[in-house]
């Protein structure tokens, strides 16, 4: 099967997390800016339960992780069962989808794992959208629920 049909489900809190980092990119560089995603995976579903703000490049149109150090001191410090589900990243005013660019980085990370998920936000749209890659790297949408 190419496609898993996971319900996403993101908290609220969570949710604010990442629209507060999105605004204080866009507000102080007019900058995207990026993230990693953490949570649980369920049989039918992937919870989203935390975020952690990486060390980071960005500009208008792109932004990158320089430094996963962030992600590895979690996860060797995690004493909860959550995981690494995937990234997110902001698109300011331009709407949510995968750019030509974010394609190879959703395609590295689904090499890792298969179910990882790729969140695009536009804080300035109140747009949230969440991709995967089917195994023709076509993007496909997940269905959200914010809980
Ligand atoms: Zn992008």
């Amino acid at each position: 099967m190419s496609e898993f049909n996971d319900l996403i489900k993101i908290e609220a809190n969570v949710l604010k997390k990442i629209n507060n980092h999105a605004l204080k990119g866009y507000n102080e560089n007019k900058s995207e800016v990026i993230g990693y995603l953490i949570g649980i995976f369920k049989e039918n579903s992937i919870e989203i339960k935390d975020i952690i703000i990486p060390d980071q490049i960005a500009s208008s149109y792109h932004a990158e992780i320089t430094d996963e150090r962030a992600l590895i001191n979690y996860i060797e410090n995690n004493k909860s069962n959550y995981v690494h589900v995937g990234w997110y990243h902001s698109h300011p005013n331009i709407g949510c989808f995968l750019s030509n660019i974010d394609i190879p980085t959703q395609k590295y990370w689904q090499h890792i794992n298969n179910r990882m998920i790729a969140l695009v936000i536009d804080p300035i749209n109140n747009e949230l959208k969440v991709f995967r890659l089917n195994n023709k790297d076509q993007t496909y949408e997940l269905p959200i629920k914010k809980i």
